[in-house]
């Protein structure tokens, strides 16, 4: 530009042209200030390369690659070349609260990991396809009478003791803002709820210890031999129900005592299986930790579970496809899908002063509140209120079900710069963190290229043969990502 100064007209244009801009709004400052630089172009290749990523991760710096025999340098990128000097990243966040196009990817990842240890692929042998498969939903007791989706519990003559209704007589709508909420705040059982949240990891490991142990009882093998002749092989996710309560939805297949390549012994049907399953679950009885401030709790599963054989055909109504498309569905979301919190509280203050329904805030004051108490120092309440006492991962799996996201990830070719790197080429970078997140413009901008690529997969998902759903800007890439979603059954 022109020094403003040289002339009075043209200070006079300089300075017209700052108050326009002051008249305009952040965003659309911000895409004036977008617009003027140098290189948009290969910004908007970042940001597309990003998926359009929410809250990308900036960063600065150089690397090298050498051929590991020759100790010839191969290739070299640095970021001095780019945009403002860094080079945007995805964020990788898995939930969609946080960021859809990531929480997208990982969804595809989810699914391609279910799917691989129900029919193969993937690093995971064919014949998993042929084991006894079954597919589970578990759940927690009643805490309480809550409101409940469809026709609510029917009106009944009388109160309970603090002087509320014992029913509803509502019909209440999916989403209705009533829905999980108990009738009577007072009756519900709060330290109980927190508490099996808090325990839903050790009764799952319960029950899969149950699991080995009903199935010795059913092959007329000893308890201390049954993992000698087969092998429990699970991927589970956990899921917040309205209330607040997680549950479990799981693939449970049975294998050789090698794993996923080997058969089980021929006793060892799906028959077998779905029967110890049923009396596996009701076996399983936990004690809480004994309190004075609630006395003595023995934790249990819901009377409610399911539990279906996966069908080889596509058309079966708990097919392969269905039940990896219901489980990766809820590895992107969090406890603040069922209205609580996304991140950690960290004062009973914040608690108070956080926008969540009565029920929500009950019941992440109580995990702060028995946060405090000795006995359950080592169930770390505090630290995990925002999940409402769950301390487990989303989605959890044993070694021998399937692949792992981080080979589905290196798969995807999702690493800082320069395509896969085989065996023989080493290479060595030197980065630092640049800063992350969008400006008001460029969150718009982003947003319009993950909500562009969505449609290309969708149209691919429509139109192409089965398998090659992915970005359109990176043909090299093969995504296969096709998610079949509308197996809505349980929960
Ligand atoms: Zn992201
Ligand atoms: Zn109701
Ligand atoms: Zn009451």
């Amino acid at each position: 530009m022109n020094n403003p100064y040289e002339s009075n007209s043209a200070r006079r244009r300089f300075l017209a042209r700052e108050e326009r801009l002051r008249a305009l709004s952040e965003v659309d400052r911000d895409l004036v200030r977008l617009g003027q630089i140098p290189d948009l172009s290969r910004w908007l290749e970042q940001i597309t390369a990003t998926g359009g990523c929410a809250r990308p991760v900036y960063l600065t710096g150089s690397s090298a690659t050498f051929d590991a025999v020759s100790g010839v340098m191969v290739r070299r990128y640095s970021t001095a070349e780019e945009p403002g000097e860094r080079l945007a990243l995805r964020c990788r966040n898995r939930r969609s609260s946080r960021c859809g196009p990531c929480s997208w990817l990982h969804q595809g990842d989810s699914w391609h990991l279910v799917h691989a240890g129900l029919a193969g692929g993937k690093g995971v042998p064919d014949v998993v396809g042929t084991h006894p498969l079954v597919f589970l939903t578990l759940t927690a007791p009643s805490f309480g009478r809550v409101h409940r989706a469809g026709r609510c519990h029917r009106q009944r003559p009388g109160t309970c003791g603090h002087g509320n209704p014992l029913g509803c007589g509502q019909v209440h709508p999916d989403s209705g803002l009533l829905v999980g909420q108990p009738l009577c705040a007072e009756c519900y059982d709060y330290p109980g709820h927190v508490l099996w949240n808090a325990h839903a990891g050790a009764l799952w490991k319960a029950f899969t210890d149950n699991l080995y142990h009903h199935l010795a009882a059913q092959g007329g093998v000893s308890r201390s031999r049954i993992r000698r002749v087969l092998r429990v092989s699970a991927v589970k996710v956990a899921e917040y129900q309205r209330r607040g309560v997680i549950h479990f939805h799981a693939v449970v297949r049975l294998d050789g005592p090698d794993g996923s390549a080997e058969e089980p012994p021929g006793w060892a049907t799906v028959a077998v299986l779905m029967d110890a399953v049923r009396t596996a679950v009701a076996a399983v009885s936990l004690a809480a930790p004994a309190s004075s401030t609630y006395g003595e709790r023995r934790l249990r599963f819901g009377t409610q579970m399911d539990v279906h054989e996966i069908g080889s055909g596509q058309d079966s109504p708990v097919s392969a496809d269905r039940v990896a498309a219901y489980v990766a569905k809820y590895t992107t979301k969090g406890a603040d899908s069922a209205g609580a919190v996304d991140r950690r509280v960290t004062s009973a203050a914040e608690i108070r002063a956080l926008r969540l329904s009565a029920h929500m805030r009950a019941l992440v004051g109580t995990c702060w509140r028995l946060g405090a108490v000795p006995e359950l120092a080592h169930l770390r309440l505090r630290a995990w209120a925002h999940t409402l006492g769950y301390r487990g991962h989303c989605l959890t799996k044993t070694r021998a079900y399937s692949t792992t996201y981080r080979r589905l990830r290196a798969e995807r070719g999702e690493h800082v710069r320069g395509g896969p790197v085989s065996g023989d080429e080493i290479t060595v970078g030197n980065w630092r963190f640049a800063g992350a997140g969008h400006r008001p413009g460029e969150a718009l901008i982003a947003e319009g290229i993950a909500a562009d690529l969505q449609r290309t997969r969708e149209i691919a998902r429509d139109h192409l043969p089965f398998g090659w759903v992915g970005g359109a800007r990176r043909g090299r890439r093969r995504a296969g990502v096709a998610l079949h979603t509308g197996a809505d059954h349980g929960g």
